[in-house]
């Protein structure tokens, strides 16, 4: 018998994600995921796994809620932002008929867990500026039932207008739920929307520790919404989605330390994020996007050539989708060093362009 033919049609189609991590390559040097490059250690109590976990462990989610500054009955807890993704196109949509709305270049796993789930997606590109086409959002809402908006953007790294946010949040109060993933947020706290919250019942923000709080490996994320969708989204997760270890070691990153520290690291990485955009920017040839995150996208003459060049010497960065472009992670000091005087050995730069900017 085939067994493929046994599976969904749709299923039979997929295609699966292609992740950072999927893509290999021998590496040393690994800016490619947006990972954090700090490997904080954390002690786990290896005891009293023989019992199950609690669904939304009480301490974990009154930990987040506190550093969020919003109230505990507004947050979910979940294996990643990437699961929250996925619930809530479970929760919203009707496979067959609702769509979600996403604006591209941006995130990849809007799209996927919209196929996996059979609901349809409309794609309303950024402008050039990379900003939303409000008209354009606006005629596309039909059947529409989530917009989603990555703030800061990934790959682009920029944020997206305030006012434009909130025009859109008001556009869509009757019609849809606007989603907006802050998984870099903790990189600009200032410009978050969790305050915007009790404003606007049809407002949606997912929070990761995977970025700014170095715990990719993890896979310990939140949703913060209106209790009415938290409830929804609660009919249909797993029942013990958070392991004992996991909600030990992401309450241990919540503790006043724990945050302390990761303002710190965030702090480290802007300024070298900073430094490494004008080091990049001095390139012949270079077009720098300005970010907010803990990446940087840039344009450059033959991004094929650099990226392997690169990869050969054991530095992995990530072709972007933006033609002509390539990510690159911010890391430790010496890594960036490492990669900017590669890239001038090999012909592209004058040398030690990190330290002349001090
Ligand atoms: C990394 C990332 C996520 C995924 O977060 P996890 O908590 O690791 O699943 C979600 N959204 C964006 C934009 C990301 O870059």
């Amino acid at each position: 018998m085939d067994i493929e033919k046994l599976a969904r049609k749709d299923v039979q189609r997929l295609t699966p994600y292609l992740s950072a991590r999927k893509l290999g390559g021998q590496g040393e040097i690994w800016l490619n995921a947006n990972e954090s490059p700090f490997d904080n250690l954390y002690s786990v109590c290896g005891a009293g796994l023989n019992r199950y976990s609690e669904c939304q462990p009480a301490s974990l989610i009154l930990a987040y809620a506190h550093y969020a500054h919003v109230q505990k009955e507004k947050v979910l807890t979940s294996r990643g932002a990437d699961e929250s993704i996925d619930l809530l196109i479970r929760t919203f949509c009707e496979p067959g008929h609702d769509h979600i709305l996403f604006c591209p270049p941006t995130y990849g796993m809007y799209e996927v867990s919209a196929n996996v789930a059979g609901v349809a997606c409309k794609k309303v590109p950024l402008t050039q500026q990379w900003q939303l086409d409000l008209p354009n959002i606006e005629k596309n809402l039909q059947d529409v039932k989530l917009v989603f908006i990555c703030n800061p953007n990934n790959p682009t790294g920029n944020r997206i207008k305030e006012e434009d946010i909130k025009t859109l949040l008001e556009m869509t109060h009757d019609k849809a739920l606007v989603v907006i993933d802050e998984a870099y947020i903790d990189f600009c706290p200032e410009a978050s929307f969790s305050a915007c919250l009790p404003h606007y019942p049809n407002l949606v923000i997912l929070r990761t520790l995977s970025k700014a709080f170095a715990l990719a490996g993890l896979r310990c994320g939140f949703t913060l919404a209106d209790p009415k969708i938290i409830a929804l989204m609660l009919n249909i997760i797993a029942p013990y989605p958070v392991p004992s270890p996991v909600i030990d070691i992401a309450c241990q990153a919540l503790s006043k330390e724990g945050i302390f520290r990761m303002k710190e690291q965030v702090n480290l990485i802007n300024t070298q994020r900073n430094l490494l955009e004008s080091a990049l920017s001095k390139l012949p040839g270079f077009k720098v996007f300005n970010g907010s995150a803990n990446f940087i996208l840039f344009k450059c003459p033959r991004p094929e050539a650099l990226f392997s060049t690169l990869w050969d010497n054991g530095i992995i960065l990530r072709k972007s989708s933006i033609e002509g472009c390539i990510r690159i992670s911010v890391g430790l000091y010496d890594e960036c060093e490492k990669t900017l005087q590669l890239m001038c050995d090999k012909g592209i730069s004058p040398s030690n362009l990190l330290r002349s900017h001090p």
